[in-house]
């Protein structure tokens, strides 16, 4: 079944949509809606976005170092809820969103909900080839 994202209206199928208060949203709008809950820390945000202009188009191994730990973690693992590596990597939830910004970015990593859990998984992870709008 198919919905519309509450907030950009793109279409999405069900089970790939996010609950956002009382909205289902598509992925990248309940990402985006994450991340911009965490407006604590705007130096750390604006290197993110330093990185990703300076890198661009970047290979796994050119990643930083807690970047492709993450990614190689995800990866062997299949899937990871955020809690399983901020426990392995005894991170911040702010520290791991804004890895995990650069790890959707570069279509390394992405969010998937998996029976009703958020977790973590290689980008080509379940593929929906219609849910790709660039
Ligand atoms: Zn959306």
């Amino acid at each position: 079944m198919k919905l519309k994202c509450g907030k950009c209206g793109t279409e999405v199928d069900e089970e790939d949509s996010y609950e956002l208060g009382n909205e289902q949203v598509c992925e990248d709008c309940y990402f985006d809606s994450a991340m911009s809950q965490q407006t604590c820390d705007p130096v750390a945000q604006s290197s993110v976005e330093k990185f990703v202009e300076t890198f661009g188009d970047v290979k796994p191994e050119e990643l930083l170092e807690e970047q492709r730990k993450v990614y190689e973690f995800i990866k062997e693992r299949g899937k990871v809820t955020s809690v399983e590596i901020l426990q392995k990597f005894g991170m911040r939830q702010g520290e791991l969103t804004q890895i995990f910004i650069v790890l959707r970015r570069f279509k390394l990593a992405k969010g998937a909900k998996i029976d009703g859990e958020i977790y973590c998984v290689p980008w080509d992870y379940g593929i929906s080839e219609d849910h790709n709008e660039e």
